[in-house]
């Protein structure tokens, strides 16, 4: 339903240092070979392969050429030419050989080995060939495709436009995270800091819209702000079956906007929809809720709004390293940690399973996915996995 509704946003064109984790709204094409001319991929001797069948070859040496220059005289039989890695191979040679195995004595060259043609010789379009697509639409730019942008000269990709979005959270509890002394009853506003970097994340722009009291008139006032300014709203809290759950209260006559509980834990009250046509992602307000949600239905939304081919995060299979239990009406998504670097993972929970334990999540690498249906997860049985996070977990001991 969500997937239905969002929409890509239009082209534009970023430098392309400012690339990274854009989604490219048409294919990237290659205009010329990359290499486009056959080089040496060693420090060596351009040869023929044909002079160098047998180990103990002696030969003229021509010239040299370093990278960026070009030689001067083509190679003949019993000739060889002294080239650096890169530069491009002369005219008649098909092979280099390593300096390493080559003595150099008076104008000669002797070759220890006997090679193959072809050999240490990076062939023209090896890597990339003019005329072929590099990227599909829809790929997702990391640092190694900014780096082959470069070599085919595309300084400018042509990406979707980045979705603004609104984020705000509800709650009469709330105050500011910097607020020094917390009154009683209230708490600091952890989910909309956490959404802002999801947002950002996802490749999309956030814009910070505050806390909004549990007041009919505030809300109102900032989602009809929100859904002229933004591409996407989410608002956190207030979707739920309680008096006060004032984002419900305030949407629940809106004809395009549904609240509904899903199948999954945590997260079950969430409402979608548009406002003015901009859709609206209404999550829960427990801070690990709002995680999964986010996860399972707003970060794909904005992949697709972006044009993205891939929405999901990766799955893999693990083994369980302990009991896992789960009510069996329901999807859960359990946060885990990986135990060692083994394949498959074995994975323990992180932190209890409440879904306001956000510290655990912090420490989790991946949510268990435990399907409808399944209840138990045994000790060494098989458990689906969902990377939601990838940073760096090997640590390098130093003194
Ligand atoms: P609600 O869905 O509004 O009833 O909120 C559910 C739970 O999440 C309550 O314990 C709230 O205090 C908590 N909560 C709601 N919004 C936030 C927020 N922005 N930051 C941290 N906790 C929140
Ligand atoms: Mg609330």
């Amino acid at each position: 339903m969500i997937l239905r509704t969002v929409r890509t946003l239009p082209p534009e064109s970023v430098p392309f240092h400012l690339a990274v984790g854009r989604i490219l709204a048409e294919p990237v094409v290659a205009r010329h070979d990359v290499p486009s001319f056959a080089n040496s991929a060693m420090d060596g001797f351009a040869v023929r392969a044909a002079d160098v069948s047998t180990p103990g070859a002696v030969l003229e040496i021509l010239e040299e050429v370093a990278a960026g220059q070009v030689a001067t005289v083509a190679v003949a039989e019993g000739q060889a030419t002294k080239i650096m890695t890169g530069a491009p191979m002369p005219e008649g040679a098909d092979t280099v050989v390593r300096v390493e195995d080559t003595e150099e004595d008076n104008g000669k060259v002797r070759v220890a080995t006997s090679l193959a043609a072809g050999t240490s010789v990076r062939p023209t379009g090896g890597d990339v060939v003019a005329g072929a697509t590099v990227f599909e639409k829809g790929t997702r730019l990391s640092e190694p495709h900014i780096g082959v942008l470069a070599t085919i000269g595309v300084v400018e990709p042509v990406v979707s436009r980045r979705p603004r979005v609104a984020v705000m959270s509800t709650g009469d509890e709330l105050v500011p995270p910097e607020t020094e002394e917390l009154g009683p009853g209230l708490i600091r506003d952890s989910n909309r800091p956490m959404l802002l970097a999801l947002v950002a994340g996802a490749g999309a722009e956030p814009f910070d819209m505050g806390r909004i009291p549990d007041d009919a008139d505030s809300l109102r006032a900032a989602l009809g702000q929100a859904a002229v300014e933004a591409d996407a709203i989410v608002t956190s809290g207030g979707v739920s079956m309680g008096e006060f759950d004032v984002t419900k209260l305030v949407l629940r006559d809106e004809a395009e906007v549904e609240f509904f509980p899903v199948a999954m834990k945590p997260g079950k009250p969430q409402g979608f929809g548009t406002l003015g046509g901009t859709p609206f992602f209404g999550l829960p307000g427990n801070p690990v809720s709002v995680l999964v949600s986010f996860e399972q239905f707003m970060r794909p939304a904005l992949l697709a709004m972006q044009g993205a081919n891939a929405l999901l995060r990766p799955r893999l299979v693990g083994v369980a390293g302990q009991d896992f239990h789960s009510d069996p009406s329901k999807e859960e998504f359990i946060r885990v940690a990986f135990m060692g670097d083994e394949a498959p993972p074995t994975v323990v929970q992180t932190g209890g399973s409440g879904s306001h334990v956000l510290s655990g999540a912090a420490d989790a690498d991946a949510f268990a996915v435990l399907p409808v249906n399944v209840d138990t997860i045994e000790k060494g049985d098989r458990v689906t996995l969902e990377l939601f996070r990838a940073v760096e977990t090997r640590v390098i001991e130093r003194d």
